[in-house]
């Protein structure tokens, strides 16, 4: 019995969508690509809601630039 790789449940053969969560079935073979943000060398990077970083936040992506 395959389950969903989104919430676990099990899903029935031929069930085109999960029961429980209503995310697509993927057939065998499928699989779904992790999402990765790439972000060029030098570019800025806007975390939160605002344009202005806070001081943490500015550190934190100094660090990251390391
Ligand atoms: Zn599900």
């Amino acid at each position: 019995m395959p389950i969903c790789i989104f919430c676990g449940a099990e899903i029935h053969d031929g069930d085109p969508f999960c029961k429980n969560c209503g995310a697509p079935v993927l057939k065998e073979g499928e699989t779904i690509e992790p999402i990765t943000i790439e972000v060029p060398e030098g570019a800025e990077i806007t975390i939160g809601d605002g344009p202005e970083m806070t001081h943490d936040e500015a550190r934190w992506v100094r660090e990251k630039q390391k």
